[in-house]
């Protein structure tokens, strides 16, 4: 198997467990050597909250999202923001590459495994961003490993967050809203929503209060990386 991002092999290690089906075997479609150019986060080391890798217990950020709106954040995430998952969304996202969707599909599947929640949805593309890139980037990194239920609506907005600074992306307005209001499913239900990166948790926010509009109170979002 190559390396989806470099064209390198990619060594799949069987084990015994493996071997006599105790274990699923899904394959790596990173190598080795991109691997060694990612940083995992490290959930004890950093905000409870956010993941945030910083001296603090709880982030500025996260205690702003409490006093101001109320919100106790529950952010997980994988990887630092880091020059290789800086080039791999230039790669994925701008360029358009699609296959490049699968690169963590391990990663995510065994994350998958072992967080479970009642209901899992993603931060969507505008229509206007769907119709210029021809794929849905949230939605095609995450349909495999996890089983995802379309509840967003993401209504065009002014620039994409990824070209606005802090103080721009902070003052964003709303741009979701849930679309399943008759979903029948118990509002008690815990509710994973997935985006690609976390940078300052206003587009998280926002989706969690678009959910939070229609009952739901138990949600946490997560990030292939922050
Ligand atoms: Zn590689
Ligand atoms: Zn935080």
């Amino acid at each position: 198997m190559k390396c989806l991002s470099c064209g390198n092999s990619v060594i799949n290690d069987f084990d015994l467990k493996v071997l006599f089906g105790f274990k699923e075997f899904i394959p790596d479609n990173i190598c080795q050597f991109c691997r060694q150019q990612l940083n995992w986060l490290d959930p004890d080391n950093g905000c409870i909250r956010c993941y945030k890798q910083i001296n603090e217990n709880i982030c500025d950020d996260c205690l702003m999202w409490e006093k101001k709106y109320n919100i106790i954040n529950c952010h997980k995430s994988l990887f630092e923001y880091n020059q290789f998952i800086h080039s791999y969304f230039k790669n994925y996202k701008r360029y358009g590459d699609i296959l490049l969707a699968e690169l963590f599909s391990k990663d995510l599947y065994q994350w998958s495994r072992s967080n479970k929640f009642d209901l899992i949805t993603y931060i969507p593309a505008s229509n206007g961003h769907l119709q210029a890139r021809g794929f849905d980037p949230v939605w095609e990194m995450y349909r495999q490993a996890f089983d995802l239920t379309s509840m967003l609506t993401k209504v065009d907005a002014d620039k994409p967050q990824a070209q606005k600074n802090r103080y721009e992306r902070l003052q964003t307005p709303q741009t979701f809203y849930c679309h399943s209001n008759n979903l029948d499913i118990s509002r008690n239900s815990s509710v994973l929503i997935l985006d690609d990166v976390y940078t300052t948790g206003r587009t998280m926010t926002h989706a969690r209060q678009a959910l939070e509009i229609v009952g739901f109170n138990n949600i946490c979002t997560f990030s292939l990386s922050r």
